[in-house]
């Protein structure tokens, strides 16, 4: 994404968490964002790939919103096995004005390299024989890490965001008096809505991972990092791993109805606690 779009993007965030506070805090609108899918599997485990467990789940906590939180409208990113870009993620996520992007994910770790010794093979080298070790290549790619995370987006980009608001104009001459880049409490109220943005998605992570602990799942915290699914959605946002694909017993799990309906749960708890606390703001 170019900082420009960036840049708008975080601007038409501005305008609807300003519209937000006006309207006393009130989430309205869930955006669910199964990761990957279509082309993209994601990780893969020994059977099934992130991308048809994000989109199980993101369907299921889905209906539990749509059944049990009043008021609320739930909107997807996805809703089968196609691939939207990330772009036109954030598009739907901002076009309709959401209050909170979940983007659901399954973790994996890399694939590691084992070279073990086979036996050995002579070859010819001019006039010697030479004694040389075969090995087998395998790759190995399961692993023992377990539990769930959350990421919020890093916002070590903070100064720049905030002196490129001036490239701007046109944007804020279309919303007469919401912001003037020449005027420095300008400045002063981009990096006050940064830092909402950024403590209320680290507060709807804080939610979510505790839902989890409760569950009893291992909880591996709530994280920051640059991630362009959450940079793009302008709305506090969390990125959750639900486990681990490639951990033969969490996969089973995960591509269970129990563990489908569990991890929503326990995501659908979270964002019920963060929504209470958010809306007593
Ligand atoms: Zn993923």
């Amino acid at each position: 994404m170019s900082k420009r779009i960036f840049l708008f993007i975080l601007f038409i965030g501005f305008s609807s968490f300003i519209a937000n506070a006006a309207n006393g805090n009130k989430i309205t609108k869930i955006v669910l964002d199964a990761g990957h899918g279509g082309k993209d599997a994601g990780a893969r485990g020994q059977f099934s790939s992130e991308k048809d467990v994000t989109l199980a789940i993101a369907m299921r906590l889905g209906k539990m919103i749509n059944d049990s939180m009043k008021g609320v409208q739930v909107l997807y990113t996805r809703t089968a096995d196609v691939y939207p870009t990330l772009p036109e993620r954030h598009e739907i996520a901002n076009k309709n004005k959401g209050d909170v992007f979940i983007s659901i994910h399954i973790n994996s770790t890399p694939y590691r390299k084992n070279r073990e010794l086979v036996g050995y093979k002579t070859v010819k080298k001019g006039k010697r024989k030479v004694k040389q070790p075969i090995y087998k290549v395998t790759y190995d790619h399961v692993t023992k890490a377990s539990g769930t995370e959350s990421y919020v987006l890093g916002l070590h980009r903070n100064s720049q965001k905030e002196g490129a608001i001036g490239e701007y104009t046109e944007e804020v001459a279309e919303e007469p008096g919401l912001l003037n880049e020449n005027d420095p409490m300008t400045a002063i109220i981009i990096a006050q809505y940064s830092q909402a943005f950024l403590s209320r998605s680290v507060s709807l992570g804080n939610h979510i991972q505790s839902q989890f602990v409760n569950q009893g799942r291992a909880s591996r915290g709530v994280m920051q990092k640059g991630l362009e699914v959450l940079a793009g959605s302008a709305m506090p946002g969390v990125l959750v791993e639900c486990g681990y694909i490639n951990n033969p017993e969490e996969e089973v799990y995960l591509n269970s109805e129990r563990g489908v309906y569990e991890v929503a749960q326990a995501i659908y708890r979270g964002i019920k606690a963060y929504k209470m606390e958010t809306e007593r703001q």
